[in-house]
């Protein structure tokens, strides 16, 4: 059992911090205010080779682990950067991981690294109106014609829309009457995002304004054989390897997302006087704090418990999962006491933790809610019936 990071870990941790003080909270607050891609945050990681941390080095990348990426993904969010500098090369570096995993060498080859020279950018899309947590439910068809599939349907949610050329796409290829098992018939592919099939609409959301999510109206796109990734049928289980590395990744990201806020109150504590004392010396404003500490910092045990489980090639569900429910719970909880904690400041814009508090809703309840976290430990871990 050890809990310290490696040597070559903490090294990421300091490079990526050092790094990301470049984008100071400013350039954040601007461009959630603008509603703009950080283009030039984005290439600046390329530049420095961090979108290929988890990409065997024959196609470009480090050849590092889910653990690494891990902690570059929380030091990303713990800068200031929040889920805007996250979500920003999230997809990249974990979406790809299907790729690694499932696709042919010729497919990596060509894949792969255009995404780490920065010159491909990539969407996931999975999630549809009316499926929602239920994916096997998607309506999203891929018909076969010609040597090709011609796909059409909807999507939602799908972050990054707006910039990404390339898509990793869940449709049915086969029907939900025609198949055995509802997780059959499904096809995974990874794609051009060919704007003249399909119509990208912007969500208006609440929070981390510069990372769009969009609608995606999918009509007769034709995607190549050579673009599906594992054989015909079998997407839903190739995305589910992908799922806990993502939980993981997230559960991170809300783990950086708290610390910057706790971080950002602790300091206004220690310097705000009123009825001639720091607030900080109340303990209801202090305990509060130290609890919020306490909790990231479990939270975050458990996610790299899951992330070292991973990376030995152990099973880690359990873990990945009660990782992200806790980090996402206990995020929203110190981004809120950091916005109590700074009174009526904490609701001004040029303080941010306003800013924390609306983007950390997005790691509590995205890409799996609470409730179906808890679905599933009270299944696996209780022995619990199932409830859905
Ligand atoms: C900002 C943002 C970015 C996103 N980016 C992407 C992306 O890039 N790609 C992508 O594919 N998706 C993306 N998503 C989608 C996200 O993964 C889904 O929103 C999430 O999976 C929940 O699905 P839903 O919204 O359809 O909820 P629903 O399935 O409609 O559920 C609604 C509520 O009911 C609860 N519920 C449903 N069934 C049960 C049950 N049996 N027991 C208990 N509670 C239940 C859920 O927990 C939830 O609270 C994003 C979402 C957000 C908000």
């Amino acid at each position: 059992m050890d809990f310290s990071l490696t040597t070559d870990q903490q090294n990421i941790r300091d490079t990526i911090l050092k790094h990301c003080s470049r984008f100071g909270d400013d350039y954040w607050l601007a461009r959630d205010r603008e509603a703009i891609f950080p283009h030039d945050f984005y290439k600046s990681l390329v530049d420095g080779g961090w979108l290929g941390i988890a990409i065997p080095a024959e196609f470009g990348g480090s050849g590092l682990g889910v653990t690494e990426a891990t902690v570059m993904m929380q030091a990303i969010a713990e800068s200031g950067a929040g889920m805007t500098g996250a979500s920003s090369v999230h997809i990249p570096v974990f979406s790809l991981q299907t790729v690694v995993l499932f696709g042919t060498e010729a497919q990596k080859a060509r894949m792969l690294p255009p995404v780490v020279r920065g010159e491909d950018q990539v969407c996931f899309a999975v999630t549809e109106p009316n499926a929602g947590l239920n994916t096997t439910e998607i309506k999203t068809r891929a018909e076969r014609r010609d040597g090709a599939y011609v796909v059409n349907g909807e999507k939602i949610w799908i972050s990054t829309a707006q910039v990404a050329n390339k898509m990793l796409l869940l449709a049915r290829t086969t029907p939900l009457d025609q198949v055995k098992r509802k997780a059959d018939g499904l096809s995974l592919f990874y794609t051009d995002l060919d704007r003249s099939r399909i119509d990208v609409r912007l969500i208006h959301k609440m929070g981390r304004h510069a990372v769009d999510s969009n609608m995606l109206f999918i009509e007769n796109l034709i995607v190549p054989e050579e673009d599906r990734i594992g054989p015909e049928g079998e997407g839903f289980r190739l995305i589910l390897h992908g799922l806990n590395p993502e939980r993981i990744l997230i559960g991170a990201e809300a783990v950086g997302i708290g610390r910057v806020a706790i971080a950002r109150a602790a300091r206004y504590a220690r310097e705000r006087i009123v009825f001639n004392r720091p607030i900080g010396m109340n303990q209801g404003i202090a305990h509060p704090l130290a609890k919020c500490w306490a909790q990231l910092e479990a939270a975050n045990l458990m996610v790299m418990k899951a992330a070292t489980l991973y990376d030995r090639g152990e099973e880690c569900g359990v873990e990945a999962n009660a990782g992200k429910y806790l980090a996402g719970e206990y995020a929203f909880e110190a981004c809120h006491t950091a916005m109590l904690t700074l009174g009526g400041m904490g609701y001004a814009q040029e303080y941010h933790v306003e800013r924390y508090l609306r983007e950390c809703l997005i790691p509590r309840t995205a890409p799996v809610s609470p409730h179906m976290i808890l679905n599933f430990l009270a299944e696996k871990v209780l022995g619990l019936p199932k409830s859905y």
